[in-house]
């Protein structure tokens, strides 16, 4: 039995194609629903168009997710579950809700030009209603194969005398919404190959899967009219929707076109805190500013569903670096230490506290590692920095060092040189680092120690 009272959300991208921030969001609204309610998330792959759906694209599907840090307590593929479609479309067919139409897509598409050329709605006349079994015979004897077309309730007793038929819902999101059944087509439930197309088998799956809350994009509401009238048709619960705004790049063009630059892989690959795509990828377009949140936990306090906006949410990809610098400026030491062995770059937490205010991605830790332990190019001075540098040697303070060892050796060197400024940091800078910036030098000295600052003066 299938306990209602729980909150139970998927998220069913179909394998097409690889993850990007727009399709994040989806995934991304259900986690946090199901975090903030201690629901169970599903991950299920609408996967029925084996043409375009790729075992490639599924394998990458859950390992970026699992990057993102969404880990699905349930797992299902709709190719595993043919058979509960066929029972469903069998059912249907038995009510007379699923009927047979042998018009090719050319015969559709010259008939939806028609339509809209003499200004009419591209609706299906049902015209396929009116085939008697010996039509039928003879249209499947020229070698024709049957698609499968669901009779929407939007008539009273005679299917070609459609009538306004309005589906009310309360979406989570958009509050009191309706669509209007009378003013579509019959969708298309099975192709002519036999296989289904997304719409009944997403019904049957969220049915038998106690699905209670569907969390998808604004694009799915008229499916959700649609969607609605099979839930009933079959005798099943009608799960809460829950319809979410697009994302946009900054200039509102939609994201897909522009997929390549901001699939999950490639913002991975461009060394993105996985965080930083999260906190962006959720709370764009909500009533809360964005912010770089640290954990899913600390993004699922922040996340407010019912607070998403109904227009278009614009993404700035400008805002994605700076909340990747704000979460490695201020990321802990325990979070960052197993990322620094794994790269070899674990010198303590003194020296990451001191290179974490430089870094605008992570792996730019892995050069500061380097130029502590000395292995970097030196820069040439010139004659007069030499001589400067030279008495800077001099005036090292030896072994041990106290905790203000920059302060004291950098006054002495003043009223010593008579330098201040930049004239007296550059060359030192140059000197110990072979860099003209980076992390605050009096963090730096007590890294590199008294032996290799010796050896880096001339
Ligand atoms: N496979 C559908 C899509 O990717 C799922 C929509 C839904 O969540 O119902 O658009």
């Amino acid at each position: 039995m299938i306990d209602t009272s729980k909150t139970v959300v998927r998220f069913a991208p179909s394998p097409t194609g690889f993850l990007h921030i727009g399709n994040l969001r989806p995934a991304l609204f259900n986690w946090l629903f199901a975090l903030q309610n201690g629901g169970e998330f599903i991950l299920r792959l609408d996967d029925t168009d084996t043409e375009r759906s790729k075992a490639e694209y599924a394998q990458a599907i859950e390992r970026d997710l699992s990057w993102i840090g969404i880990d699905a307590h349930r797992k299902a593929r709709q190719s595993d579950r043919i058979a509960s479609y066929d029972a469903a479309a069998a059912r249907l067919r038995e009510a007379g809700l699923l009927y047979a139409c042998y018009e090719t897509p050319d015969e559709i598409e010259r008939r939806r030009k028609r339509l809209m050329a003499r200004g009419l709605p591209p609706v299906y006349d049902r015209a396929a209603l009116r085939l008697n079994e010996a039509d039928k015979a003879a249209l499947e004897a020229e070698g024709r194969k049957p698609h499968w077309r669901f009779l929407l309730p939007n008539f009273d007793g005679d299917p070609f005398a459609t009538r306004r038929t309005q589906v009310h819902f309360t979406d989570l999101i958009r509050g009191e919404q309706t669509v209007d059944l009378a003013s579509m087509s019959d969708p298309v439930l099975i192709r002519a190959d036999g296989s289904y197309l997304y719409t009944l088998p997403s019904v049957v799956d969220d049915a038998d899967m106690g699905v209670s809350h569907v969390i998808r994009g604004g694009d799915h509401i008229t499916n959700t009219g649609v969607q609605t009238a099979l839930f009933k048709a079959l005798g099943v619960d009608i799960p809460d929707f829950g319809h979410h705004n697009l994302l946009q790049d900054a200039s509102g063009a939609g994201l897909s076109k522009r997929i390549g630059s901001f699939s999950l892989a490639s913002l991975r690959d461009e060394g993105f805190e996985a965080m930083a795509v999260a906190s962006l990828a959720a709370l764009t377009g909500s009533s809360r500013s964005v912010t770089a949140c640290a954990s899913m936990s600390e993004l699922a306090d922040r996340f407010d569903m019912t607070g998403a906006s109904r227009s278009d949410a614009r993404f700035d990809a400008i805002e994605l670096q700076s909340l990747n610098e704000r979460l490695l400026h201020e990321m802990p030491y325990g979070l960052a230490t197993e990322r620094l062995k794994a790269i070899d770059a674990d010198l303590g937490e003194p020296f990451w506290l001191a290179v974490r205010p430089n870094l605008e991605k992570f792996s730019d830790v892995e050069e500061w590692a380097r130029i502590v332990r000395g292995d970097f190019e030196p820069i040439a001075q010139d004659q007069e920095d030499e001589t400067f540098l030279s008495r800077a040697k001099e005036l090292l303070p030896p072994q041990p060092w106290s905790d203000t060892v920059w302060q004291d050796w950098t006054t002495d060197l003043k009223s010593s040189t008579g330098r201040k400024g930049r004239a007296l940091f550059m060359p030192l800078r140059m000197a110990l680092t072979g860099q003209q910036h980076g992390p605050e030098l009096a963090a730096l000295l007590p890294l590199i120690g008294w032996e290799e600052t010796v050896r880096r003066l001339p």
